[in-house]
């Protein structure tokens, strides 16, 4: 371990926080923007959610020990790290649904406009979303468009109902300017919905203050939650009056328990619950914020900076930038808390990597990420991280046999 690495962690304000995660001996986990690792805080609440409220309080807790809230009380942790004021954050289902949902409400409160206008190489399941959403409700009503990056734009115009992106882009790092995309997109007319999937939990944001109509984001990646955590969505008050969803489920009616043979939808965020929620689920995810409680996004933000700028730097004072190609933006404002390189043989490297306990992850066609979660991850993992990656290059173990097939999840 290096001077410098270490004594980076030792004046690290965030260091202590690592004691709340439990994470195996020796492994340098550099995957929690897929994966957030395993808070602590989770393991005692999901057992005492199982062994105790489900086993012996059965179905009283949904009363009890409020159960039927928890899809506003866990929104509503969540709101303040994504700069949202009460009322307009709700816990529920996947992105992907949540997608649905908002792109449904978005073409309503802004037709008879039908264009969702997107980035080309955005994750591919907000891209099926809209698609799915096309194919329901036919081209007179709704229509993709899909352009580069840099000429979003350009083609921001008074067709356009609804601007739909990614902050963070999944496989390069590189950031979206939320608070000049939002203007522009509203002064065309155009709604704006951010999927906030690599940035909620890492990145500050201000929904309120830049206005942002609508959002999504993830509960599983630098929340923390666990495996398929639910997800969230925020509608902005001034929509809500108007907003209406598709997925008109029973939890969204204005009285559930009435069971009125029609639907009157709730009031506020809460119509934005389709059924019942996923409470073991929902309640790791809840245990997982606790840590938010101890430290400021700001103070994240900073050390997530720091991180990535230390890899960065690492990657090409060590001479490894000969072999591979950074694709994370040099400018720390432009990019979100991961670094992305690209290599032919990008495959065999993360494999090459995990098997040297160094955790990271392969994104199709040749993306190799590195992803720093603040929460838990020092200045000597990164340094480690790069000795390893070094070592690998230097004796080409990545083209070993071993390293050839792919399993199903990459
Ligand atoms: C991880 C991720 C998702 C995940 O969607 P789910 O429906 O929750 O599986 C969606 N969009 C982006 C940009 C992501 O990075």
């Amino acid at each position: 371990m290096s001077y410098i690495a270490a004594s980076l962690d030792a004046e690290d304000p965030l260091a202590r926080l690592r004691d709340h995660f439990q994470l195996p001996q020796g492994v340098i986990y550099l995957d929690g923007n897929s994966l957030g690792a395993l808070p602590r805080s989770v393991s005692a609440a999901v057992k005492d959610l199982v062994e105790r409220q489900w086993g012996e309080d059965l179905i009283s807790s949904w009363n009890t020990h409020d159960w039927i809230r928890l899809p506003t009380s866990v929104g509503e942790r969540i709101a303040p790290l994504i700069g949202a004021g009460p009322g307009q954050v709700l816990c529920a289902d996947s992105i992907s649904v949540n997608l649905f949902k908002l792109l449904a409400t978005g073409l309503d409160l802004n037709g008879p406009r039908r264009v969702i206008l997107t980035v080309e190489d955005d994750f591919p399941t907000d891209t099926y979303i809209a698609q799915g959403l096309a194919g329901l409700l036919g081209e007179a009503h709704c229509e993709i468009r899909r352009v580069p990056a840099s000429e979003l734009t350009s083609a921001l115009n008074e067709d356009v109902a609804v601007l739909m992106l990614t902050e963070v882009n999944y496989r390069s790092g590189e950031r979206h300017d939320m608070q000049e995309l939002t203007e522009a997109a509203h002064a065309v007319g155009a709604l704006v919905l951010w999927d906030l999937a690599h940035s909620a939990g890492v990145v500050p944001l201000e929904l309120d203050a830049l206005d942002v109509d609508m959002a999504v984001g993830c509960g599983y990646k630098y929340f923390n939650g666990g495996p398929g955590a639910p997800a969230f969505l925020y509608v902005n008050k001034r929509h809500q009056a108007k907003a209406r969803q598709p997925l008109s489920g029973w939890l969204g009616h204005r009285a559930p328990f009435t069971f009125d043979p029609d639907y009157v939808a709730a009031e506020g965020v809460q119509q934005y619950q389709a059924g019942t929620p996923a409470i073991i689920s929902m309640v790791a995810l809840n245990a997982a914020l606790n840590v938010f409680e101890q430290v400021t996004m700001e103070q994240i933000r900073t050390k997530s900076i720091a991180l990535t700028e230390f890899f960065m730097q690492g990657l090409m004072s060590r001479g490894l930038l000969q072999t591979l190609v950074c694709l994370t933006p040099s400018e720390a404002a432009r990019r979100g808390s991961q670094v992305s390189v690209s290599h032919a043989q990008s495959w065999g490297l993360s494999q090459a990597l995990i098997e040297a306990r160094v955790i990271v992850d392969f994104r199709a066609p040749d993306i190799l990420r590195f992803g720093f979660s603040p929460l838990y991850n020092s200045f000597t993992d990164a340094e480690r991280a790069l000795d390893t990656l070094a070592s690998i290059l230097a004796d080409k173990r990545y083209l070993q046999d071993r390293f050839v097939d792919r399993p199903t999840v990459t």
